[in-house]
């Protein structure tokens, strides 16, 4: 029996983020620059049978989870496909998706019938005009299409994922909290991360958890009731709220990181796997699926791999470190 992923700090992984494609309909501001373009032919990424072996390597290192993520994930040919034949391998129990919903009322029946049971949906803006800016070009009807047709098929849960920005949408906190209501839906605010094409910006929209909490408890007069972290998976802190079907998160990243519990990979759509957002050392799975390595030989790599490399135990000040160029 092969051993499990546990880095050097003892922390296990069970959670595998899959890029399946690099392309994004949606160019939001604080994730791509406007000119950002991927450089990634369809020869460079994985083919359905890499993505198959790979997943069945890593459900035997001990990955129960795979997210398909992206980019947009539903941009990739096959997508119905590739989720079938991950939920399908032994061992993966949890097949969620992360998406901006554009292309989900077309998707989410098929999806749904191939092992995608819940959904993230990212949606920063429920004012048009401001959403389409904040998106460069997103429709924010097309995305509400989506999530009702991820409730429609019965999804279950659906979160509305809401990076908080000072000065961009944080007026519309409380009609997100609404919105989730009436959908009878979860919604999940999020700190912007000094990622991506925000850099050291992310810190000036900063806005915290506790200001959050204020003004959804005096929206909703204290109907939120805090739950159990040991009840919930993932790192955001999550309240139900009274009355309702609904519950909110908050994921602190930047002020109250969570490296410590952190359980997660990743594998970009080229097939090259990231064991920390602050490395940028990766080793191609790939190139090791596509040589005559066994699979034994290749959990190896993978294995020495997890031992060579620091995952962060403070990603947040790290990226800040790096953003900021001071050393
Ligand atoms: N296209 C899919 C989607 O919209 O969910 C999946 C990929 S998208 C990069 C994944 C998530 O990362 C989205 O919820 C997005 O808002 C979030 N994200 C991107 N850049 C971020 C940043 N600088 N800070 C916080 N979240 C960010």
């Amino acid at each position: 029996m092969m051993p499990k992923l546990i880095d050097k700090f003892n922390r296990e992984i069970n959670y595998l983020r899959l890029s399946v494609t690099e392309h994004c309909n949606y160019r939001c501001f604080y994730c791509r620059d406007d000119e950002h373009t991927p450089n990634c032919k369809r020869q460079d990424i994985l083919s359905y049978e890499n993505i198959e072996k790979i997943i069945q390597i890593f459900a035997e290192l001990g990955i129960t989870k795979v997210r398909l993520t992206g980019g947009e994930p539903l941009l990739r040919r096959g997508i119905v496909k590739i989720a079938k034949l991950i939920s399908r391998i032994d061992g993966i129990a949890d097949v969620p998706l992360s998406t901006n919903a554009h292309l989900l009322e077309k998707f989410a029946k098929k999806l749904y019938q191939n092992g995608v049971n819940r959904v993230n949906i990212s949606i920063d803006s429920l004012i048009h005009e401001r959403f389409e800016k904040i998106t460069r070009g997103g429709d924010l009807t097309e995305v509400i299409k989506g999530i009702d047709a991820a409730i429609q098929v019965g999804m279950s849960p659906i979160k509305i994922n809401t990076v908080v920005m000072r000065g961009v949408n944080d007026d519309e906190i409380e009609s997100m909290v609404d919105f989730a209501i009436i959908k009878g839906i979860d919604v999940r605010f999020i700190e912007t991360m000094p990622i991506g094409s925000v850099g050291i910006e992310a810190l000036e929209q900063h806005i915290s958890e506790e200001d959050i909490l204020a003004k959804i408890n005096k929206h909703l007069d204290n109907k939120l009731i805090s739950i159990d972290s040991s009840k919930t998976d993932g790192p955001a802190h999550n309240f139900k709220i009274k009355g309702t079907n609904s519950t909110v998160g908050i994921i602190s990243a930047v002020s109250n990181h969570f490296c410590q519990t952190c359980n997660r990979v990743r594998l970009t759509a080229k097939g090259e796997l990231i064991l920390c957002l602050g490395q940028e050392d990766a080793i191609s799975l790939k190139d090791a699926v596509c040589s005559d390595l066994t699979d034994d030989e290749i959990k190896n790599m993978i294995l020495m791999q997890l031992t060579k490399n620091q995952r962060s135990t403070n990603l947040i000040l790290l990226l800040i470190i790096l953003a900021t160029d001071k050393w």
